[in-house]
């Protein structure tokens, strides 16, 4: 009885290790103060809703085009 309850112990602590180690992860994703395409700065508010923003509003959008453009192919 003890063998199922430590087994459970241990998929537990598993699982929460892996789902901390992932939210590490993104909180280590900084964002830039400048755009890395254009070199403009981020504006304030769009880096506190988007901490991990590395280009701005106008270049994210050019950006994310390309990519499902790219995917399409
Ligand atoms: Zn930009």
């Amino acid at each position: 009885m003890s063998d199922a309850i430590d087994i459970a112990n241990d998929l537990t602590q598993s699982r929460l290790e892996g789902l901390i180690a992932s939210q590490r992860a993104a909180l280590r994703q900084q964002g830039t103060p400048e755009c890395v395409d254009c070199d403009d700065d981020i504006p304030t508010a769009r880096r506190a809703l988007c901490p991990s923003a590395t280009r701005c509003v106008h270049c994210q959008t050019h950006h994310e085009i390309r990519q499902r453009q790219g995917m399409g192919r």
